[in-house]
């Protein structure tokens, strides 16, 4: 598939040499890892990702677990945050249950995350991004999106040679792994990024696009939560082939506005662009207390007071997400954080307030309390919040409630409606 007049040659990943397509290893350095696409160096949106993140940070510091399956996360009762290579090999993944995952690897080494530790990193990491390029899209605090066009004369390199350079440099100065992938949108070069991780580099051509696709399950579809791919499954579209093969009309006559963008994507049109950001995109908020607090059915009206307020954030700035983070600090200035993802993102308050209770309620031992946050990550488009859910009948009642709540509060004010919400909120420890 040679679409320009340009001759297309391999990358040496290792080296960054250029090469003839057809050699199997590099000339320079013997490195197998080369890249070979028409578009190689056409290209310029990138998505980098790195490679179980939490896990790669703690083998770097610790060298004896190299050869070991580790999982970063929380003890019996928690999920498991993150877990390396070799603990996927035995079934582990992330939010898995931690006992679920001990039984799939009882040799596991398990590790408390540590996200002072792993922000560090991350931050290092996004400043050497951003010496690339000034469009930098933080999508958490290990991946983000690159928009590199227009950088070949800054770097004397064309965007995928800066790409594997980039790689290079983290992994020899950092010591942390991560997987590219280069696309003409976001949307490809995301999917890209996942192809052959860890220390991948994919690159999905406009020209290929459409076919690259078409096998795909629909849950690939950044935005498309297990929820949604269900109700679509249902409806006899399995794969993104499917989707190409309906009209955009018809998508968007049962589906709404998402239905119009699923129809774009399907076929791998995605005009976002890559918007700049200097901090990892979430939506949080947060009170500290004049007296510490330690009772579960106390805190529990705060969370719900500041769920409320992060979801009209969301709601505002058309954003959902599905990741969502409890914060804690306590008497003695320790911070707590405790995450869980959704399956699909919300916008929601009693979505985003039902996470952050059920984590808060593990929290609540007895230790004081001084301050208490909840925020929302992983942020999507809200055409992508709260698809319809199948598995629970009241869920789209209690989506419109809050909604038509939203719009009275909207007319007459915050209290006009008050009352109505902090009642279904009483608190009280669940039976
Ligand atoms: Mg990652």
């Amino acid at each position: 598939m040679n679409s320009g007049t340009r001759p297309v040659k391999a990358l040496c990943r290792d080296c960054g040499a250029r090469m003839a397509p057809e050699v199997s290893r590099c000339p320079s350095c013997g490195s197998p890892r080369l890249v070979r696409h028409a578009e190689l160096d056409t290209l310029s949106i990138a998505h980098i990702d790195c490679d179980a993140f939490f896990a790669a940070v703690e083998k770097r510091d610790n060298p004896d677990l190299q050869d070991k399956p580790v999982i970063v996360g929380g003890g019996q009762r928690g999920v498991v945050s993150t877990c390396c290579y070799i603990a996927r090999i035995y079934g582990v993944r992330s939010a898995m249950p931690m006992f679920k995952a001990l039984e799939a690897c009882p040799d596991a080494v398990v590790i408390k995350p540590n996200m002072e530790k792993y922000a560090a990193v991350g931050k290092d990491i996004r400043h050497r991004m951003q010496a690339l390029t000034p469009l930098v899209e933080p999508l958490s605090i290990d991946e983000a999106f690159l928009d590199l066009t227009g950088t070949e004369r800054l770097h004397h390199a064309t965007p995928a040679e800066t790409l594997a350079a980039f790689i290079r440099e983290i992994e020899a100065d950092i010591g942390i792994s991560a997987s590219v992938g280069l696309a003409p949108n976001k949307f490809l070069a995301k999917l890209a990024s996942d192809l052959e991780k860890p220390r991948g580099f994919s690159v999905i051509g406009a020209e290929e696009a459409k076919s690259v696709l078409s096998d795909m399950p629909v849950g690939r579809i950044w935005g498309v939560g297990k929820v949604f791919q269900k109700k679509l499954e249902k409806d006899g579209i399995r794969t993104i082939g499917h989707l190409q093969a309906m009209e955009a009309a018809d998508l968007a006559r049962r589906y709404g506005t998402i239905g119009l963008r699923l129809a774009k994507l399907s076929h791998g049109d995605d005009d976002r662009i890559v918007k700049p950001s200097r901090e990892t995109k979430s939506v949080s908020n947060e009170t500290t207390f004049r007296t510490d607090i330690s009772e579960f059915a106390v805190l529990k009206p705060i969370l719900r007071d500041l769920s409320e307020k992060v979801s009209l954030r969301l709601k505002k700035s058309n954003l959902c997400g599905r990741g969502i983070t409890l914060k804690l600090k306590t008497a003695e200035f320790k911070t707590i954080t405790r995450a869980r993802h959704l399956n699909d993102p919300t916008q929601l308050a009693d979505k985003i307030f039902g996470a952050g209770a059920a984590l808060l309620e593990n929290e609540t031992d007895g230790r004081r309390f001084r301050l208490i946050g909840i925020g929302v990550s992983d942020l999507a488009d809200a055409a992508f919040a709260d698809p319809a859910d199948l598995l629970d009948e009241n869920a789209g009642r209690r989506k419109n409630v809050e909604l038509a709540v939203d719009q009275l509060r909207d007319k007459f004010g915050k209290t006009a409606v008050e009352l109505g919400l902090t009642h279904s909120a009483k608190p009280g420890r669940k039976p």
